[in-house]
């Protein structure tokens, strides 16, 4: 697909979606990380919520993570899923932060990308996906989380190959689209994917890009 039929894409989703109210990118890496790994699996309200819960508790700080009752994380992440192993991953990779980075994720901001996303992918509860996050919610480096709505909307969309991976969508989204425009791609395609491109039944008469989707249904 033609770089400029995934510009024009952009410029529609920027004019149908406003930015979702749960996202900020105020927090420090060490609160992103904490947020993001309270939300693998867990929708966004509940995400928020749960967040919210441990932050009225807790600093959210490696030091204070780090020697928290493991009860008490918990308690306050009840409301997502999986909360018992989030608990026990946040409460471990806040010893590790300790233990090898004096207790800051500063360094994001400022090494090289590569290492830093290395770095940041050998801490436990990190995936491609949660690196990312931190890297471009926290510290703006360039770089497209690719969530599960992000791939069906990128491969509906044409934007990239059927087979292709996260590292492969990654690559081709950050090809096709300018920095500046990251962070609107991975939340407008998440909005998309969402309202419109749902996975089992994707609604294509009222789809705002449908005009420019080849995988566009008639019978929605
Ligand atoms: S037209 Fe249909 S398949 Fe294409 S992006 Fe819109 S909802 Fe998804």
């Amino acid at each position: 697909m033609p770089k400029n039929n995934a510009e024009k894409i952009l410029k529609i989703l920027k004019n149908n979606f406003s930015l979702p109210k749960w996202v900020s990118t105020e927090r420090n890496p060490f609160q992103t990380l904490v947020v993001t790994i309270i939300s693998q699996n867990t929708a966004g309200k509940n995400t928020i919520r749960a967040f919210e819960a441990l932050s009225n508790r807790l600093p959210i700080t490696p030091e204070a993570l780090a020697k928290a009752d493991l009860k008490e994380i918990e308690a306050s992440l009840h409301v997502a899923g999986l909360f018992r192993n989030k608990a026990r991953v946040i409460k471990k990779v806040s010893q590790i932060i300790i233990e090898r980075f004096h207790g800051s994720l500063d360094w994001i901001y400022s090494m090289p990308f590569e290492k830093t996303r290395e770095t940041l992918l050998s801490l436990p509860g990190v995936g491609p996906k949660t690196a990312d996050v931190v890297l471009l919610f926290s510290a703006k480096r360039p770089t497209i989380p690719v969530d599960t709505h992000v791939e069906r909307v990128s491969k509906r969309l044409g934007l990239v190959p059927e087979k292709a991976n996260y590292e492969d969508i990654r690559t081709a989204l950050q090809t096709l689209y300018l920095p500046d425009d990251y962070l609107d791609v991975h939340l407008l395609f998440i909005s998309l994917g969402r309202s419109y491109c749902k996975a089992l039944k994707p609604l294509c008469k009222q789809c705002p890009v449908s005009g420019l989707c080849p995988s566009k249904r008639i019978e929605d």
